[in-house]
């Protein structure tokens, strides 16, 4: 099989052959049919997060090995399985969900895989599908794709699960009745939009500094947008809200936006932070206790809420965020893109392309 690898940390990747693995016990062998290239790879690549304090979050310390095949938004079709496995067959097409945990822990019998604290999440700690094979361990983590396509799938399984999971930790009746605030109009900010929209939520203001993505925010059906450089974006926030901000889901959170969505959300209100741009926390603390204010955090999302998620993409028949493909040996280049910011949308590796 071939497979794009990190070989060192922040050094091109390399194409490199291995044997083609045999599946046993639980495991399932899958031909990669579409793979998405997603910011966390960016991490992973470079080694590690800025925390902020001149501190930083280092992968190798967190357990990731190299080299890496990165790749945690996959589909595929299987190709071979192993004894134990009962409900897939070779053939089948099946969405990965990617954020597996021990399985035996409090979060992952509660079904939230994604916060266990020994992961073995696919394309971090386990071989991903930035190549033409992947193995899975068990056929849970095998997601129907009710009739969506292979290249849109892809990225549901970590964007379109990190974008759906973050709206659902809100108060689900309030977005109905109010504007929330959404900062950041890049892939994530955009199915957001999408998302509210299918889900019956009133809808967003969308702060973004770059006029082309405000634009393409509005065209995804922002009510407004702000640029939030302005002198007086706290104002504009506020007056195109249309009342008070209870709910504020941050994309970005950096010091500088987590700082606005913090001046604009009122007492009793509600953010969520999702965004991994690095820094550290800007709030004055006694204001978090006076004012009230739930500041929680989103990891990407269990692998029930990617279920639902499908189901709702399939329902609505949702086009999520425009996607262009590329192959196995352009994956280096579209890392180098999606730093650049050059990407509008979803790269997507289709090992075929
Ligand atoms: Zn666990
Ligand atoms: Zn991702």
């Amino acid at each position: 099989m071939r497979s794009m690898q990190v070989l060192e940390f922040g050094q091109p990747l390399v194409q490199t052959e291995s044997a083609v693995p045999v599946p046993t016990g639980k495991e399932i062998l899958l031909r990669v049919k579409a793979a998405g290239v997603c910011h966390t790879d960016l991490h992973l690549w470079h080694g590690g997060y800025d925390l902020g304090h001149g501190k930083r979050l280092s992968m190798a310390e967190r357990g990731v090995k190299l080299p890496l095949t990165m790749g945690h938004e996959n589909v595929g079709m299987v190709l071979a399985v192993g004894d134990e496995v009962r409900n897939v067959k070779v053939g089948d097409v099946r969405l990965v969900y990617p954020w597996n945990g021990c399985g035996h822990c409090e979060v992952c019998l509660a079904g939230q895989e994604n916060y266990c604290l020994t992961p073995c999440t696919v394309g971090i700690n386990r071989p991903g599908g930035y190549s033409d094979h992947l193995v899975v361990p068990d056929e849970r983590y095998l997601v129907d794709l009710k009739g969506v396509s292979a290249i849109k799938a892809a990225p549901l399984a970590c964007s379109g699960l990190t974008c759906y999971s973050a709206l659902r930790k809100f108060n689900q009746a309030r977005l109905q009745r109010n504007h929330m605030v959404i900062i950041g109009a890049g892939g994530l900010g955009l199915m957001a939009l999408a998302l509210l929209k299918a889900m019956g939520a009133k809808g967003a203001v969308v702060v973004e500094p770059d006029a082309a993505r405000r634009q393409a925010a509005l065209d995804a059906g922002a009510v407004a947008v702000v640029d939030p450089n302005a002198d007086d974006a706290a104002q504009q926030i506020q007056k195109a809200v249309g009342g008070a901000v209870y709910d504020v889901l941050d994309f970005v959170s950096n010091p500088q936006t987590t700082e606005l969505g913090f001046n604009v959300v009122t007492k009793g209100g509600h953010m969520v932070l999702v965004g991994l741009f690095g820094g550290a926390a800007p709030w004055p603390l006694p204001l978090i206790a006076m004012r009230a204010i739930t500041i929680q955090g989103s990891y990407v999302g269990s692998l029930g809420e990617l279920q639902e998620l499908v189901e709702l993409v399939a329902k609505e028949n949702l086009s999520l965020i425009p996607v262009t493909t590329c192959s196995l040996d352009a994956l280096g280049q579209a890392l180098q893109d999606l730093e650049q910011g050059k990407i509008l949308g979803r790269m997507v590796m289709t090992p075929e392309a």
